[in-house]
């Protein structure tokens, strides 16, 4: 039999220890989304943390942004985010993705994800290097504990 009163707690300490990212490239160059990628990797290994990357914006806690928000992706944005389930947490990782970056000022381009959704970490860089995002990571974390 489930103890409901411990539940929310062994949920809250699961998602500290194994927070699970969506990625999702909302109109950067993709030098950001190679360094993602790189977190995968052996070499970085961002599964010893416990994050882990999901497909879908379902079971994600975590949305990490690249790029600036284009006009046309604006909606794709909001859909994704509505999607995931509460609490969840954004990072907008890359110059393009904190104001716009090297994009701003384009006919197209709303500027970066705070215009659109409420942003809990910034990580700047062009590109990000893997390690400023590992930690931007940990940080969120550490400040949602
Ligand atoms: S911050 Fe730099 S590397 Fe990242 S998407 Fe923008 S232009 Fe590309």
């Amino acid at each position: 039999m489930i103890n409901k009163s411990k539940t929310p707690k062994i949920i809250s300490w699961a998602r500290k220890k194994s927070p699970w990212i969506l990625h999702f490239n909302t109109g950067g160059c993709n030098g950001c989304d190679i360094e993602i990628l790189s977190l995968l990797t052996p070499y970085y290994d961002v599964e010893r943390f416990g994050i882990l990357k999901e497909s879908t914006p379902r079971h994600a806690d975590i949305l990490v942004c690249t790029g600036p928000v284009t006009r046309q992706v604006k909606t794709r944005l909001l859909r994704i985010y509505n999607q995931m389930p509460a609490p969840k947490w954004v990072l907008a990782v890359g110059s393009c993705s904190c104001s716009g970056g090297v994009f701003s000022g384009s006919y197209n381009i709303l500027g970066g994800i705070d215009q659109v959704l409420p942003v809990d970490m910034y990580i700047t860089g062009c590109p990000c290097r893997p390690e400023a995002i590992i930690d931007g990571i940990i940080k969120l974390l550490e400040e949602v504990k």
